[in-house]
């Protein structure tokens, strides 16, 4: 089994849902620099006072925070726990940095068209408490409004509107998908087609971390 894994993929590609996924069913750690930044913003820390006006207007948080984060984070790991990292790296500086600290072995990128990534993401309701993402037509909560996992009340992310979503796309294309070739000249590189029923997508995942 696949060890150290990058989730790779546009916003809405389903990066969280799988990964979220992979670690309830495979024990996984996963890293979300989205959800830490996020947390880091509701608690007013310095760090989401720094990170919040980059994320609400979709570009990204400078390198050297992330990487700090990071950082941070992989330090207390226990030696030898899987880990998914969701939302990291965005640049290929961030891929250098987590490689000079930890030996990746598998990244994983999730392939879902530019017109279907929109839908996903201004219909999208995200849990504050424990991460679970649902959407409005295709994975409603069974209770409207409410977490089906942990019962919060489901929020829409500032981030998710028309406007920046266009933004974090465009961001995405600019920064993030070179990294699809940065892994692949590294060997390690698997493509997941990112449509279709969750489930089928799940299990092509799982055989792609096998
Ligand atoms: P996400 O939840 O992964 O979609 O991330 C939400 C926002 O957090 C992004 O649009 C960025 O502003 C910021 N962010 C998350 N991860 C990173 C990263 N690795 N590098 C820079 N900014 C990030």
């Amino acid at each position: 089994m696949k060890s150290k894994i990058v989730l790779l993929g546009p916003p809405g590609s389903g990066k969280g849902t799988q990964g979220e996924k992979l670690s309830e069913e495979m024990g996984y750690v996963r890293l979300s620099t989205g959800d830490m930044l996020r947390e880091a913003v509701r608690n007013g820390t310095e760090l989401g006072m720094k990170a919040k006006g980059y994320m609400d207007s979709g570009a990204l948080v400078p390198n050297d925070l992330i990487i700090d984060l990071m950082k941070e984070k992989i330090s207390t790991l226990e030696p030898g726990t899987g880990v998914i990292f969701d939302g990291f790296p965005r640049t290929v500086e961030q891929a250098d940095a987590l490689g000079e600290q930890i030996e990746i072995d598998l990244a994983l990128n999730l392939d879902v068209a530019d017109c279907e990534l929109v839908e996903r993401l201004t219909k999208r309701r995200s849990c504050p408490e424990c991460h679970c993402v649902f959407h409005l037509t295709h994975n409603k909560p069974r209770q409207e409004g409410v977490c089906d996992k942990c019962g919060s009340l489901l929020y829409q992310r500032d981030d998710d509107c028309d406007e920046t979503v266009c933004n974090r796309l465009e961001v995405y294309r600019k920064n993030t998908l070179p990294l699809i070739d940065y892994y692949e000249r590294k060997g390690i590189l698997v493509t997941v087609e990112g449509t279709g029923k969750m489930d089928e997508i799940f299990a092509k995942v799982k055989e792609a971390v096998r």
